[in-house]
């Protein structure tokens, strides 16, 4: 076994080794506070304590397999593997499995995801006849988690008046009622959404003191990650799970706290200390992943943050390169310039594809980003968006090993009693619901008796004969699930169902990507059955295989050995690290996000968020921006983010945004990009005007006097406020001075000077004029 102690610095050595009572480590990043749970997790076996008894709390599934590996290799033998480690939804899930009975669930209770959840929501506002555009179903379903993180039950919410009035005043006066149907719906569909498996912990907890005494028991040592982002339900899990040993260690980065908006509640931290006043608190100052530039750069970001801890990051490492910002003129233009970067420092420096990460503030952002690449044959993965399990074909695959397992489920039992088609319509699936709701049953028990039933529910023998030969066939499968494995019933689902052939009578190259995918997910059961084999077969298999889909995370599919850039979004950055990492689309109204600019706690989280990002950079970060955005549908014009003017000159290489790029693409590496980047308002490489530029280079400009610079004409807007006389900056040609305006507004041409270039005449339209 290896000296644990060798690989540490002294602070994080007395973390490690603190291992009876509470202790807090809030501290900055990439400053060792996922490395010392994991050396502190090993250190404890090898003190002899039982593996079993130890929890660890992780941002994500992928993170704790991580650590359970680490581990192995540090202490050496199969201890690691008896470990409680993941993030709070799946640990949850597995004690929720084996206690559901008491909560009056079933113990193969369905997962929802939150296009379930929509749906549910969905229906209910229908039903309730409520307008959709005053009740957003997403919204709705945002309030809904928000009561669920902070243990507002349906009963809790009608006993607060405040809470009525706030959703009246807010013109959602049926709140509480969709909240008390969706519960109520879930319920009876044996379903639990993420929220429920805290809330519902929660009230296991609490209503029996025995399994609270029993997890308790279990977990003697209980670890958190990523601390600043639990909200209330999981602080009140931890809490009471560790109030009878009380060895509890938790960490975290208040700076770090970027997940409010789910919930996620930085009293936590704060509460620490008065929950066990006892309790050690550890700093850990010095930062082991970036360069100097980077980690003095983050702090001038966040030390303009009002709400924080103090603290002192610093680091050891080479100072490293400045941080180069890129003024892109599109959107367009600043993915190449993103991806002609990867590209040359891959072949100057023999970067792999997958030392680049390419953060962003919103999901819409990577399209831009992902053509870029592609022109470029650069290989990447997109972190965050439509995961595959969530395309159809696989839900409606899914929906039917759903409903193998629990019947109630709703949700999954509507998506497919008529997929693929089998004349059972929209009328007679109504007149079944409908059916169960008076007869207090679920549609499942309705289903078992359709022979009985069917006629007293208004539906004709051929549809009843239909809906029998349904659910019979639904039976066989449940039959087959008791001998054969899970793998053998997908196979026999998707073939007896119909689903692959009618995905097969569809030969575009969508419909064949489909059938691929059903194979995809075929292959992947098939993979977990051999993985598998101590588990029984049948439908418990295929339960837990079922809950893995439901709580995996995008981020648990990255794989280190898979050579590929990876675009995500900053929420889903946290706690990783990448030696190089692109943060682009620093404009304000995108980041900071419009959204946050009411109030100074929204725009301080999103000083948060640029710090976190700015942090997994470990040898070179660079900041784009572009003066004008494809966004909804049209152009915008943007300008550069606040953040940017908070970073010192000095850790900054202002970049010459119009020239780097007229360089670069008559490099050769891309000259074919150029039309479409600057089309229309820039001249294609065969233009004169281009051909004359050719070459030359401008002195960088001054960053801060571009952003106070007004602009002339907002593209599609008025240029009437250009006068004779004014001076204006143009994004190639530099300053100049405006001789004289001709034409009618809308095709207005001036005449310029410009210092450099001499007498232009320009389009207003297109020429995209700051006035100085
Ligand atoms: P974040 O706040 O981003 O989650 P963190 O505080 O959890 O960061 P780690 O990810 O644990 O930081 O560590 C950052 C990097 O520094 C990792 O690559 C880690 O291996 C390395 N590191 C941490 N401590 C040391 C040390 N004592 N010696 C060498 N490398 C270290
Ligand atoms: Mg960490």
């Amino acid at each position: 076994m290896k000296d644990l102690f060798a690989d540490l610095n002294e602070v994080q050595k007395q973390a490690v080794s603190t291992i009876e009572g509470p202790l807090m480590i809030i501290a900055g990043a990439g400053s060792g506070k996922t490395r010392v749970l994991t050396y502190r997790i090993a250190h404890l076996i090898d003190k002899g304590v039982d593996s079993f008894n130890i929890l660890a709390l992780t941002f994500t599934n992928k993170a704790a397999r991580e650590m359970k590996e680490r581990i192995s290799l540090l202490i050496g033998g199969t201890e690691a593997k008896n470990l409680w480690m993941g993030t709070f939804h799946s640990v949850f899930a597995r004690i929720l499995r084996a206690e559901a009975i008491k909560l009056g669930f079933p113990s193969n209770f369905t997962i929802y995801d939150q296009q379930d959840c929509i749906n549910v929501i969905k229906k209910i506002i229908n039903e309730l006849q409520l307008d959709t555009d005053i009740y957003k179903p997403k919204q709705v379903l945002g309030r809904i988690s928000s009561y669920k993180n902070n243990l507002i039950t349906v009963r809790a919410y009608f006993n607060n008046p405040e809470l009525i009035q706030a959703d009246t005043a807010a013109m959602r006066p049926k709140i509480g009622n969709i909240y008390q149907a969706y519960v109520e719906r879930c319920f009876k569909s044996g379903a639990m959404d993420f929220d429920d498996l805290l809330l519902r912990t929660n009230e296991l907890l609490t209503r029996f003191p025995e399994s609270l005494a029993k997890y308790q028991d279990r977990f003697r040592y209980i670890m958190v990650d990523e601390y600043q982002d639990t909200n209330h339900s999981q602080y009140l899990i931890v809490k009471a799970l560790a109030s009878r040993f009380e060895n509890i260690c938790v960490v975290g980065d208040d700076a770090q706290s970027i997940y409010a908006f789910r919930g996620a509640n930085i009293k936590n931290i704060l509460n620490f200390k008065k929950d066990y006043p006892d309790a050690k608190i550890i700093p850990l100052e010095q930062n082991y992943r970036s360069t100097q530039i980077i980690v003095e750069a983050a702090n001038e970001v966040i030390a303009k943050n009002r709400d924080q801890l103090e603290k002192n990051v610093w680091t050891q490492n080479p100072s490293g390169d400045k941080i180069p910002v890129y003024r892109a003129l599109s959107d367009a233009d600043e993915a190449n310039y993103v991806a002609s970067e990867i590209f040359s420092l891959k072949m100057s420096q023999q970067k792999k594809n997958k030392n680049f990460a390419i953060l962003y503030r919103t999901n819409a952002q990577s399209r831009a980003i992902e053509e870029a690449l592609r022109k470029k044959n650069i290989s990447y993965k997109v972190f965050g968006g439509l995961s595959f399990y969530q395309r159809k074909e696989i839900k409606d695959l899914l929906a039917y090993l759903r409903v193998l397992v629990n019947p109630k489920d709703q949700e999954a039992l509507l998506r497919i009693i008529n997929y693929p088609a089998r004349g059972i319509g929209d009328t007679t699936v109504n007149k079944l619901i409908v059916g169960a709701d008076q007869q207090q049953k679920s549609l499942d028990e309705i289903l078992n008796q359709i022979e009985l039933l069917g006629n007293s529910l208004g539906i004709n023998k051929p549809t009843i004969d239909k809906l029998a030969n349904f659910w019979t066939m639904i039976k066989s499968f449940q039959v087959l699930l008791k001998t054969e494995n899970v793998y053998e019933v997908a196979m026999k689902v998707a073939v007896t169902s119909g689903i692959l052939k009618t995905l097969k009578e569809d030969d575009t190259p969508e419909g064949i990507s489909r059938v691929e995918n059903i194979q995809e997910l075929l292959n992947s059961l098939q993979g977990f059955v051999d993985e598998q084999t101590q588990l029984d077969e049948g439908d418990s298999s295929l339960n837990f295989f079922l809950e893995n889909i439901a709580l995996a995370s995008d981020l648990d599919s990255r794989d280190e050995h898979d050579d590929k850039v990876s675009l995500m979004t900053i929420h889903l950055a946290k706690g990783l690290e990448f030696p190089v990492v692109f943060i682009v689309g620093l404009e304000e109204n995108l980041f900071p996000s419009q959204m946050s600019l009411n109030t100074r706690q929204e725009l301080e989280e999103e000083r948060r968020l640029f710090y976190v990002a700015l942090t997994r950079a470990q040898e070179k970060a660079y900041f784009t921006y572009a003066t004008t955005r494809f966004r909804w549908g049209k152009i915008v014009e943007g300008e550069p983010s606040r953040f940017l003017e908070e970073i010192c000159e000095k850790h900054l290489e202002i970049l010459n945004i119009s020239f780097t790029n007229t360089i670069r693409n008559h490099s050769g590496l891309n000259s074919d990009l150029f039309a479409d980047d600057f089309a229309p308002r820039y001249p294609k490489s065969s233009d004169p005007v281009y051909k004359k530029l050719k070459g030359q280079i401008k002195p960088p400009q001054n960053l801060k006097s571009i952003s106070n610079a007004k602009l002339a004409n907002p593209v599609g807007g008025s240029v009437a406020n250009l006068k004779i006389g004014d001076y204006v900056l143009h994004d190639r040609f530099g300053k100049g001075k405006v001789v004289s305006i001709e034409g009618d507004p809308e095709n207005a041409k001036a005449l310029i000077n410009f210092e450099n270039e001499g007498d232009k005449k320009l389009l207003l339209k297109f020429a995209k004029l700051k006035v100085l």
